[in-house]
């Protein structure tokens, strides 16, 4: 395997372990400098949905590379960014009409908290408490972090921002974090912001679609604004285009980033019902929605998006999914074999078992050890503590997804071996 020297004492979340080198992607693989192939179980982060260099993506961007690179956004538009506008509004919720674009999955929820704040700032009935789901994650800025439930992220950086109330993570029927979320907004909180259905880099964690029904009925009832951040589970991840459409909820804030450009370049969009944006826009400039970055709105990303979002109209992709979640399924049936094996989950697309280890918890020695011994034997994969998950793009071959299966098999043998 080509390795980097490691140059950098902040390299990022290296976990202490020699750094691979990638040179291609190629579909569901990469190719490392020594020319290689690691099979990509979890799309880089669940960000590639339609695999990598996807040659439709990549044309998109290279013609828009001949036209226009960069340009401000503040006052300013360009076509690919009113086609990523039309395209998506066309494709969600007929209420979701207001598309804000920003450049990461981060920024656009730290759009969507904004936007909430400013939505009550601008009724003039200031309010300012944020529900989280315990064990959430929503990005590493300090304002997403101060939303965040995962203390091995966050807690060097406490106090943190917000005014911020913990609803707990629904066991069974979920009665216990419906009635915790009834009693947390008769105090009149600004927004709930949750992940649907699954809550990724807390563990992989799955609640059932009523939860999250019940979550929404409890928000629209008290008049707390309710925010779905599916910077994960959007375009498909867990079986439909968005994990709410599973529930029946509309959100009144919704985040997508990551696949909204089949995961190809770095493009977000905070979309908001009408009544948001109708608090901001005004000839009161005390009253405007205030956020832009350099990159908002990039037109290369933008062509990228616009490129996904024909793919999601043109191609079977829906068909694709389905096929892919019937052979998760199957590896899932093996993993729930191995040995220590609990809690064999799928949603759609996603996979995730916990194994018992000695050390449970997100700082298990599993985690590294899996990963340095899927790296040797050219699989990508980033268990989160003892869960294993996989979450790969949606053109795997079933050859490829049999063998993450006994690489993962062959990795927990030497561990168990070992011990
Ligand atoms: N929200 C969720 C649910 C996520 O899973 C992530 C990233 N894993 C983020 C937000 C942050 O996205 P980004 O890494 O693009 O900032």
């Amino acid at each position: 395997m080509s390795q980097s020297p490691v140059w950098h004492p902040f390299w990022q979340h290296g976990m202490g372990l020699p750094i691979p080198k990638v040179a291609r992607g190629e579909g569901a693989a990469l190719i490392l400098e020594d020319g290689s192939r690691v099979i990509d179980a979890i799309s880089s982060w669940w960000v590639t949905t339609h695999g990598h260099n996807n040659p439709r993506i990549m044309a998109a961007i290279r013609a828009q590379t001949e036209k226009l690179d960069q340009v401000i956004f503040a006052g300013w538009t360009h076509q690919p960014a009113e086609d990523v506008a039309r395209g998506l509004v066309a494709m969600l919720p007929e209420a979701l009409t207001r598309v804000f674009f920003s450049d990461s999955g981060s920024t656009c929820v730290e759009v969507a908290l904004k936007m909430a704040l400013g939505f009550w700032a601008n009724t003039g009935e200031p309010r300012h408490r944020i529900l989280v789901m315990e064990h959430s994650y929503h990005g590493d800025t300090i304002g997403t972090m101060s939303v965040g439930e995962r203390g091995v992220y966050n807690a060097a950086y406490a106090p943190l921002l917000f005014d911020v109330g913990t609803i707990p993570f629904p066991h069974a029927d979920g009665s216990n974090t419906i009635a915790a979320l009834e009693a947390a907004c008769r105090e009149k909180p600004a927004a709930l912001i949750v992940e649907p259905l699954v809550l990724g880099a807390g563990g992989m964690l799955f609640y059932p679609p009523a939860v999250l029904a019940a979550m929404a009925e409890v928000c629209r009832r008290h008049g707390v604004l309710f925010i779905a951040d599916e910077v994960m589970t959007g375009f498909g991840r867990t079986g439909t285009l968005l994990a709410c459409e599973q529930a029946g909820v509309v959100p009144d804030i919704l985040c997508l980033a990551k696949g909204l450009t089949g995961g190809s370049m770095p493009l977000a969009v905070t979309v908001a019902q009408e009544p948001i944006f109708a608090a901001h826009w005004s000839t009161d400039r005390a009253r405007l929605f205030y956020h832009s970055s350099s990159y908002t709105a990039n037109p290369i990303a933008c062509a990228a998006a616009v490129e996904n979002l024909a793919m999601w109209r043109e191609e079977p992709v829906m068909a694709r999914i389905e096929a892919l979640g019937r052979n998760q399924q199957a590896l899932l049936d093996r993993l729930a074999a191995l040995p220590g094996a609990q809690n064999p989950r799928r949603c759609g697309t996603i996979i995730a078992v916990d194994f018992a280890t000695p050390d449970g918890g997100y700082l298990s020695a599993l985690a590294p050890h899996l990963m340095a011994f899927a790296r040797d034997n050219g699989v990508l994969l980033r268990p989160l503590g003892n869960t294993v998950y996989v979450l790969p793009p949606y053109c795997i071959t079933t050859e490829d997804l049999a063998r993450v299966g006994d690489v993962v098999e062959a990795g927990l043998a030497a561990m168990q071996g070992a011990a």
